[in-house]
């Protein structure tokens, strides 16, 4: 094949291949200026939010209050619809920081996510029931009994009150009709009534928010959780003096209450301050929600792939990239999965044989080691101006909150934060390129999980309050 004889190449290839990764250097690299810059109009944004109703960014008030004890107990059911699959889980709550967790997973379908939205949760009620009769011991729901459930929706929900939401709209590909704008945890509870389900929706959580308060229950340095995953976002805790747009609601001042930032809308619809290539505008025109989620499309892992794509795509165009051979594979939208990043990065042969691999068993394609090495170098690019982006949105929260000095730490989780090799010492970089050396004070880790944990722990604090009648 091409690969054995690297020597035989023509020396134009190397070279040409070069040239061009030079460009996309430049196209895909943030100074630390550009990222001061971002950090700037990303706070202003943050203020807004908190500031206003209905603005890009939501800062949206979660109803869940100050942290937890880790004196919650009991058992606790969680249903976590993620962007990519649907979990659902048994957490016991031990009342010592401990906790024990069981678990299924149901991956979701293209179609699930795009058919009618009470039928997307009949599947949820479904699957917890099915979950519940194989798992729980008999007696566990005694008769007439039912169990609190932590719904984990990751889409921006309008809260005023910690069980209920209204979709704001979906994110990251759902396009399910009849739901936004409606009450999802009324729908879901329509749902969870027609199956007979033994479960009681008591908080409807966002994932962030899930993330921060799982993260809290073990490190209680923990000030900021984030989700690099399908999509991204952010949870920080505000005091609710500083909330004005809540004010009139007569909340104590000094209360803490968690803040979903639902910061993947920075930026949309404007574009005033994100550096978009051609490429990123492209994936923008074509998804279901042109305009929307812009700081999203440039980090989550939904999109890394295809951006990556998208320039192979140009050079095929341009009659750079595989010449004589057959690349209507690599030509369908979405066809190179960001795991395919992570792997090229990750690659550890001097031939690149993981590329290799990548590019004929799942596209027929073969590849040149020059080519290889552009496209390894080329996801590099890509993944850490995602990194150095997160990065940005961190800082802006840190530098508003006041953060920097006594430093701070941020509990992170998604597959793009746990899987993909070094973006977490990227987003440190980043973090040190805006702020110098203080930028060390600011240190993520690998969170607690949130969605399924956090979700319970955020039930049992409820519990707790409502025990207090202080719901
Ligand atoms: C959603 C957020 C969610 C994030 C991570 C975004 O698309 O809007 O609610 O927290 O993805 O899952
Ligand atoms: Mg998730």
């Amino acid at each position: 094949t091409r690969t054995q004889d690297e020597e035989d190449l023509p020396h134009a290839t190397k070279k040409t291949m070069a040239d061009h990764l030079r460009k996309y250097e430049s196209l895909f690299t943030l100074t630390p200026q550009r990222m001061r810059m971002i950090v700037e109009a990303f706070k202003d944004t943050l203020e807004a939010g908190l500031e206003k109703p209905k603005q890009t960014v939501p800062m949206i008030p979660t109803f869940v209050f100050g942290w937890p004890t880790g004196k919650e107990t009991g058992d606790f059911l969680a249903v976590d619809l993620g962007g990519t699959n649907l979990r659902v889980c048994l957490v016991t709550l031990q009342g010592d920081g401990k906790f024990e967790i069981t678990q299924s997973k149901y991956r979701l379908t293209e179609e699930q996510k795009q058919e009618d939205g009470q039928k997307l949760f009949d599947f949820c009620a479904e699957c917890l029931k099915t979950f519940i009769t194989t798992n729980l011991e008999e007696g566990t729901v005694k008769e007439g009994e039912l169990l609190p459930l932590g719904f984990t929706f990751s889409y921006p929900c309008e809260q005023d009150k910690i069980d209920h939401g209204r979709l704001i709209r979906w994110t990251k590909g759902f396009g399910a009709p009849n739901t936004e704008g409606h009450d999802v945890a009324d729908m879901f509870r329509a749902s969870l009534k027609k199956h007979n389900v033994p479960a009681e929706l008591t908080a409807l959580i966002n994932d962030t928010t899930g993330t921060l308060i799982a993260s809290a229950y073990v490190n209680p340095a923990t000030k900021i959780a984030v989700i690099f995953g399908t999509g991204c976002n952010a949870a920080y805790m505000e005091r609710v003096g500083d909330i004005p747009k809540i004010k009139n609601l007569g909340i104590d001042d000094q209360a803490d209450m968690a803040i979903n930032c639902e910061w993947g809308a920075f930026d949309s619809f404007e574009h005033e301050h994100l550096p978009r290539t051609k490429y990123d505008q492209i994936i923008d025109e074509k998804s279901n929600k042109p305009g929307e989620q812009a700081f999203e499309k440039l980090i989550s892992g939904r999109y890394l792939g295809e951006i990556l794509r998208l320039v192979i795509c140009e050079l095929i165009d341009e009659g750079v990239l595989f010449l004589g051979q057959e690349t209507y594979k690599i030509e369908i939208p979405y066809a190179l999965d960001t795991a395919f990043l992570s792997l090229m990065e990750s690659d550890p042969t001097e031939e690149l044989l993981m590329i290799i691999g990548i590019f004929t068993h799942f596209f027929a394609l073969e590849t040149t080691l020059a080519e290889r090495q552009f496209f390894r170098a080329l996801a590099k690019h890509v993944g850490r101006r995602a990194a150095r982006l997160s990065a940005c949105g961190i800082a802006a929260i840190v530098s508003k909150m006041g953060y920097l000095e006594e430093g701070c730490a941020v509990g992170a989780d998604g597959s793009l934060y746990n899987k993909y090799p070094g973006f977490a010492d990227r987003v440190h970089e980043g973090l040190q390129d805006i702020f110098g050396d203080k930028g060390r004070n600011i240190v993520t880790y690998h969170a607690e999980d949130g969605s399924g944990v956090g979700s319970a722990i955020i039930a049992g604090m409820t519990k707790i309050r409502k025990e207090k009648g202080l719901y």
